[in-house]
């Protein structure tokens, strides 16, 4: 059992995961906004699941748990983090080029 894991709550589904899993929000000081990933001031914490980043929109946790307004380009840019599905396996073969554009 490791116990170095920093736990951290998701202001979405509430469970605790480990730090480094969650999507970070951060909230300077001094009305300086709201970074992600990185900075010094209040945090909240999301699960990288589209679920979780759904309902915190809807329901406006980070702005709850900020206490600040989140705007959507907060949400936007969270939504880029999100892990892929994983419900739907996909197979996709790593070798072969893929075919953009
Ligand atoms: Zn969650």
């Amino acid at each position: 059992m490791s116990s170095n894991v920093t736990l951290r709550r998701c202001v979405s589904c509430r469970q605790l995961h480990d730090r480094c899993k969650l999507l970070r929000v951060i909230r300077l000081p001094s009305g300086q906004g709201l970074v992600l990933d990185q900075g010094m001031g209040r945090s909240a914490y999301l699960c990288p699941k589209r679920c979780c980043l759904e309902d915190a929109r809807k329901r406006r946790r980070l702005q709850r748990a900020l206490r600040v307004p989140v705007a959507d380009s907060v949400y936007d840019a969270l939504a880029q983090r999100l892990e892929p599905e994983a419900e739907k396996p996909l197979r996709q073969d790593e070798d072969s080029p893929s075919h953009a554009e």
